[in-house]
Order: C-alpha cells, then structure tokens, then sequence
C-alpha cells in the first residue's frame, strides 16, 4: 500500500496513485491512474560494479586530512579555478553530518548561489519529497554537489573545473561515510563515476565512488523530472531499487559483512 509519505512524493511528481486496500507494501506495485503506468516492483539489486575514478581526478593534498570545520572553511576560501571569480558563496553541502544517506547533485543554481544551500527552488522540494518517500527527512541525509560554485548562466561543469573540486568531495564522502550515495542527475553521475556512459544505462545498478568504494546509485535530477514528467515513472523506480539496496547493505554491516 502506498503511505502518505509515497503519496507525497508521487503526489509531487503529479502521479495521482490508486492501490486496492489489499495490496501488500510494495510487491503490490502501484495501480495509477490510466494515463500513469503502474509501476513496477524494483528488480533484485544487482553485483556491485567498481567503476573508480581515475587516481589522476584526484587532488593529492592536505584536503584529504582536514576535518569537518577546516574543510568548510578551505570551501569557503577557495579559488582553485574560475568560478570563485563569480559566485556569490560556496555551497558547502547540507544535513546531517553522519548521514546514511548522502544525496549528490551538479553544481549550484541561482537560487543555490544566492542562499548557500544545494537543491532550493522548484527541483529542491522535489529532492525533499524524494527523500521523504524512502522514509527519511531532508535534515536526515547530506545533499552536496560535484561543484561549490555556481557556473555561469548554469552551463554545465567543465571537467577541468570538477577535477579542481574533487578532493573537496570526496574529503566530504569519507567524513559522512554513507551507507549508499545517489548520485542525482547525469551531470553528477558522469562526474562521480568518471564515465561518459549515459544515465539510461547507469541507473538500475550498483556503482562505487571514492577510496572505499561507497556503493552509488542513479537517478534523474529533480529539474529533469519537472521538465519531462514522463520519467518521473523511473525515478520512483530507482528510488524502490535504492531502498531494497540500502537494506540490504546495513544488513550485511550489521551481520559484518562490510565496515
Ligand atoms: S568550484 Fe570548487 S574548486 Fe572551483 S572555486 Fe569553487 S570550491 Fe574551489
């Protein structure tokens, strides 16, 4: 049966939902409306695949050693490429600082620039209804982006300006240290898992990021899904598959099959 929470969040992507008050959580699938394709239950989480970035991506410096507060004031002051020309903050990132769940984004918006938050506006409250449906509030996980700094007329990243803010994130993963990362929209997929592959072809799998291998998943930016409601069926796809996923891993942590 669909709860309020997965009601608020299908009610967000303007899926109206119908499920038969016998219908089990989840193996039940959802009933929509006639023009909304039920969807289906998430497939079994498959292997992990290692898809490492390459160790030239990273930043060989002190920034893999700073704490919390020394690597949001190092954030705060950089300038290692253009963008600290134009921005009006950094976006650190958000949330819990030992989340389970960290939720990865591209770079900031206007918005984003403007209040020194990742995932405001419009494509923000969908991030947050998103999260609400695994069951979770915003404040729970952590939401950062490749980027800390806004590009220009929100054009996309340019590799030379993600390769500059890596050990930033990276830094942040390991202090988090989540249990699953989703890596939200092709721009921060492509970027995290160094690969050019599309993100139909990324999502439906298991990915890793970083020294110790984190497990990644996709899905598509909330602004994407705004723009094309026709996805939305597969976001919520992937929102089942990471669900199961999670589990799963805490699972095996809990029983020590992984630190
Ligand atoms: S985008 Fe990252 S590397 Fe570039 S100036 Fe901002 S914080 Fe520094």
């Amino acid at each position: 049966m669909v709860d309020a929470r997965q009601a608020a969040y299908l009610q967000a992507l303007g899926v109206d939902v119908y499920v038969p008050r016998s219908s089990p959580p989840w193996e039940a699938g959802i009933a929509a409306e006639a023009d909304v394709p039920a969807v289906p239950a998430a497939p079994a989480p498959p292997p992990v695949v290692a898809t490492h970035a390459p160790a030239a991506a990273l930043q060989p410096d002190i920034v893999a050693n700073l704490d919390w507060e020394q690597l949001r004031a190092a954030v705060a002051a950089c300038q290692r490429c253009e963008l600290h020309a134009t921005r009006t903050q950094t976006v650190f990132g958000v949330g819990n600082p030992r989340a389970r769940w960290m939720f990865i984004g591209e770079a900031p918006g206007a918005e984003e620039d403007k209040q020194g938050e990742p995932f405001v506006g419009r494509a923000g409250q969908l991030l947050t209804s998103m999260i609400r449906a695994l069951g979770l509030r915003r404040e729970d996980v952590f939401i950062a982006n490749v980027l800390k700094c806004r590009p220009p007329d929100n054009r996309d990243p340019r590799p030379s300006e993600a390769v500059s803010c890596r050990g930033f994130l990276e830094r942040q993963v390991a202090l988090v240290n989540p249990t699953l990362i989703i890596a939200v929209g092709r721009i921060a997929a492509q970027n995290l898992l160094a690969t050019e592959t599309p993100i139909a072809k990324l999502r439906g799998k298991v990915h890793s990021f970083g020294a110790q291998a984190w497990p990644v998943v996709v899905t598509y930016h909330p602004a994407y899904l705004l723009r094309s409601p026709g996805e939305k069926r597969k976001s919520w796809q992937d929102l089942l598959h990471a669900r199961q996923l999670f589990s799963r891993l805490e699972q095996e942590s809990a029983s020590g099959g992984r630190s």
